[in-house]
């Protein structure tokens, strides 16, 4: 399970999104990468897996985001 307190006091900014009552967070690391981290099941059953996972809410909250105009796709 990946410890959230210890990437936000690593990351620079964090963004929280409401996705349906589902609150995913964003993490923007110091060096530039981002990292999306959902409360449901099926997020934590990846992230076991792979340090970094997604989920439909992320998905959605990546969409949101991309629609805002307020991210930047390297
Ligand atoms: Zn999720």
């Amino acid at each position: 399970v990946v410890a959230s307190e210890d990437i936000g006091s690593r990351a620079t900014r964090t963004r929280i999104f409401d996705i349906e009552g589902t609150p995913v967070k964003c993490f923007e690391m110091t060096d530039g990468t981002r990292l999306w981290l959902c409360e449901c099941a099926a997020f934590q059953e990846r992230a076991g897996r792979h340090l970094e996972g997604f989920c439909v809410n992320t998905a959605v909250a990546i969409m949101r985001w991309i629609e805002d105009g307020s991210i930047e796709l390297r």
